[in-house]
């Protein structure tokens, strides 16, 4: 895609620091740094987000994963974790759209990486649960 900034990362248009590559599949630095190593997988097919892929792609980015998970532990013995990350649209706090996964180098708790995610658990009963388990389901198997 013309006026993609990953895009133009991959075909060498715009300079990165590049991780790993193959027919596939292209991993660089995150020019943010969230921590040391925070590293960007993504596809070389250009995808918008996760609703883009099929199982084939799926498949091909996501089994990428856990070798570079393990070449980031290698890289960084002091690393003691690792968050990955997909965001996916807006909403989700995606900003760069071609879809990505950020693999995130932990050290320590005591950094300004942040998730939050809040147990809303009191305001679902074991019938809503059932019920949103049973729509979930349902449209899986219309899939
Ligand atoms: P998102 O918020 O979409 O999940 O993540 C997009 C990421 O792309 C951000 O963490 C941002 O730092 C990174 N990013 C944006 N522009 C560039 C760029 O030109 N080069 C690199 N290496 N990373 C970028
Ligand atoms: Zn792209």
């Amino acid at each position: 895609m013309t006026d993609c900034i990953f895009c133009k990362i991959i075909q060498g248009e715009i300079p990165t620091n590049k991780v790993y590559e193959d027919d596939d599949v292209f991993a660089f630095l995150d020019t943010s740094q969230a921590t040391k190593g925070h590293t960007l997988l993504v596809p070389k097919k250009h995808v918008q987000d996760i609703y883009e892929y099929d199982s084939e792609l799926a498949a091909s980015v996501f089994s990428r994963v856990p070798k570079l998970a393990k070449a980031l532990e290698t890289a960084f013995s002091e690393s003691e974790g690792l968050n990955i990350i997909n965001n996916n649209r807006e909403v989700a706090y995606q900003t760069v759209f071609h879809s990505h996964i950020h693999l995130i180098p932990r050290y320590t708790t005591d950094d300004d990486f942040k998730i939050f995610m809040k147990n809303n658990s009191e305001h679902y009963s074991d019938e809503a649960m059932q019920e949103i388990a049973a729509t979930i389901n349902q449209a899986l198997t219309n899939a």
